[in-house]
């Protein structure tokens, strides 16, 4: 028995938002087969040769999923919410270069003022647990690991929005007579396979494969701690499961790694040349994360289980596999 003195029984029910992006689609097949009945909600429809359909393929049909094709913005939350023992919020606008200027009104939207209603909903009806989807970004650069304590220095309007949701989180959970206690991780540079077109390590294998050139913003020194979708899917799970009050975790591999290092081991694994295109750094693209999991570790016993080079490979089998599918 004392092994699960310090965790709350298996989720029944969850809700994912989100469900249909890189991480949320992991998150799903990962509740699903500890046996959890989820509800997933994201805006994107699974259409034929949509990317939800893709992303989703593996559970579209398991009757303990159930997809609603829907806006956070605008849906009726408490009602989906109710019964779930655990919130799942990675409904966002992610990316930060293109969160300057006009679309902005969007990322405020979708990422701040949708956060507040989930959060409210999960009080209306009565949820016990939301983990949050965070980011790195809200420390800015740091090339020594960062601890939660450290104050925010958010280096983009994303960031600055990815911060938002999450004081949002804790305001509402920090109430006296709030039930809800909420979990916000902040996710350090997430990869593997289905990851996003926009992301640093699915473009570079897929130029080394024969697609377009990898354009490369800066000198490729600057570094980042990547992290593989599977144990960020862990951390979730033990978030929503272990009994603890509301509070911010990092999760990151703890492995500082330059861009030009994972473009080496690209080449490596694809055995061809990244072909590149350089140009300038862009505004808030900060020159190193590094994550301090020690509060991870100690809340929630996660410790990170998959090497980049063992990552990489897993996203390039997905790849090369995807690209053999008829
Ligand atoms: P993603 O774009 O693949 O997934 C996000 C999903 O949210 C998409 O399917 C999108 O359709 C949906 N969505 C956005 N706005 C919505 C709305 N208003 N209503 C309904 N659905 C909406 O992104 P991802 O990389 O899987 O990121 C998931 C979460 O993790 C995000 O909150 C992101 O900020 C956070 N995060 C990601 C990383 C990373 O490295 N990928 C790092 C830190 C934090």
């Amino acid at each position: 028995m004392e092994q699960w003195a310090n965790q709350r029984p298996a989720l029944a029910r969850a809700v994912v938002t989100g469900a249909a992006g890189f991480i949320g689609s992991h998150l799903v097949e990962s509740l699903l087969a500890d046996g959890t009945t989820v509800v997933g909600v994201d805006r994107r429809a699974p259409g034929p040769d949509s990317v939800a359909a893709a992303n989703l393929g593996g559970v579209l049909g398991d009757p303990n999923f159930t997809l609603i094709t829907a806006d956070v913005r605008t849906c009726p939350l408490t009602a989906i919410f109710r019964q779930a023992d655990a919130v799942f919020h990675l409904a966002a606008l992610p990316g930060v270069r293109d969160s300057w200027g006009e679309r902005f009104t969007e990322y405020a939207s979708c990422n701040i003022f949708a956060t507040e209603r989930v959060v409210a909903a999960c009080e209306d009806a009565r949820v016990p647990r939301l983990v949050y989807a965070s980011s790195s970004s809200i420390y800015g650069t740091s090339s020594h690991a960062t601890r939660e304590v450290i104050a925010p220095n958010p280096a983009s309007p994303y960031a600055v929005s990815k911060l938002a949701g999450e004081q949002l989180c804790l305001a509402h959970a920090g109430r006296a007579r709030s039930e809800l206690t909420a979990v916000a991780l902040r996710l350090f540079t997430v990869y593997g396979p289905r990851q996003r077109p926009d992301m640093l390590i699915g473009r570079a294998l897929t130029a080394a494969l024969g697609g377009p050139e990898l354009t490369l913003y800066g000198d490729g020194s600057h570094t980042r701690d990547f992290t593989y979708v599977g144990d960020v899917v862990r951390a979730a799970i033990a978030a929503a499961t272990r009994r603890i009050g509301t509070t911010v975790l990092n999760v990151g591999a703890g492995v500082s790694t330059s861009v030009l290092d994972v473009l080496s081991a690209v080449e490596e694994l694809t055995g061809h040349a990244v072909p590149v295109t350089r140009l300038p750094a862009q505004a808030g693209d900060v020159d190193a994360t590094l994550a301090d999991r020690s509060q991870a570790a100690a809340l929630l016993d996660w410790a990170p289980r998959t090497t980049l080079i063992q990552g990489i490979a897993h996203q390039l089998s997905y790849l090369t596999a995807d690209s053999l599918r008829p």
